[in-house]
């Protein structure tokens, strides 16, 4: 599903990917790790091409993601993101939110839409929310609204960048619950986090990166039992 071969980038004179190979198949749960600044959300971010790389190949289904718009259309109508700081529209509400994509970018009729939209809202458990503002809801709440928008699109790939960093500790687990539905649903998974009870529980691989680099990639269970670098070894016992 998604292939990243030798992918370098750099900010100005600061190299901030340095030769990331990662495959991604069908179905796969990955969980990227790292400490602050190693370069996982310009990772996320160079998948769908919010930033652009400028070295190594990214495929996804295939299709290279290169200067062809076509490519880069193709690609982003297939890949859901989930961000940080959940980037809903403040003026519109909790079903416009959801249907705004579909009907103008895929050109779903509305009422089909806004049928989706409330199938979506169910399986985040906020069926009751669809005609509230996102500012009247709270942050998990917020979050889910999020994760039902990147899923309307039917995305085949879903890409989460710390879904729950900014949320209250008390709200973490209601989003988590949701993500590992969608795992257990099928969906491939790319997620930044470090929410190591959900990487133990749905990961199939877990990526550490540090400095630009992934350092291992490796099983949660092993990764966690036996890191074999130094590095993993120390972040590890900050985060554990
Ligand atoms: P992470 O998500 O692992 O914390 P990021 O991918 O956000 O890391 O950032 C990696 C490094 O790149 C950091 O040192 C950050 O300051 C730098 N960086 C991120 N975005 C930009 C940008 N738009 N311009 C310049 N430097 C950036
Ligand atoms: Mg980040």
């Amino acid at each position: 599903m998604i292939e990243l071969s030798g992918v370098n980038k750099w900010y100005g004179a600061f190299h901030v990917l340095r030769d990331v190979s990662l495959t991604v198949a069908k179905g796969e749960r990955i969980v990227v790790c790292g400490p602050s600044g190693s370069g996982k959300s310009t990772l996320i971010r160079c998948i769908n091409r919010l930033e652009e790389h400028q070295a190594g190949t990214i495929r996804v289904h295939g299709i290279p993601l290169d200067q062809d718009v076509r490519h880069i259309e193709a690609i982003r109508r297939d890949v859901g993101m989930v961000f940080q700081s959940f980037n809903l529209f403040p003026h519109l509400t909790v079903l416009e939110n959801l249907t705004l994509a579909p009907v103008w970018v895929k050109k779903t009729p509305k009422a089909e839409a806004e049928r989706l939209a409330r199938q979506y809202l169910e399986r985040v458990r906020i069926p009751e929310q669809a005609d509230k503002y996102p500012g009247q809801l709270s942050g998990g709440q917020q979050q889910r609204v999020a994760i039902a928008r990147a899923l309307c699109m039917n995305p085949s790939i879903m890409l989460f960048d710390e879904p729950t960093s900014a949320l209250d500790p008390e709200m973490v687990k209601e989003v988590l619950d949701v993500m590992v539905d969608l795992a257990q649903g099928g969906m491939t998974m790319l997620c930044v986090t470090h929410e190591m009870g959900f990487a133990r529980r749905v990961a199939d691989r877990m990526v550490f990166m540090d400095k630009g680099e992934i350092v291992e990639v490796a099983p949660p269970a092993e990764l966690f039992a036996n890191p074999k670098s130094e590095r993993t070894r120390a972040f590890l016992g900050q985060v554990l």
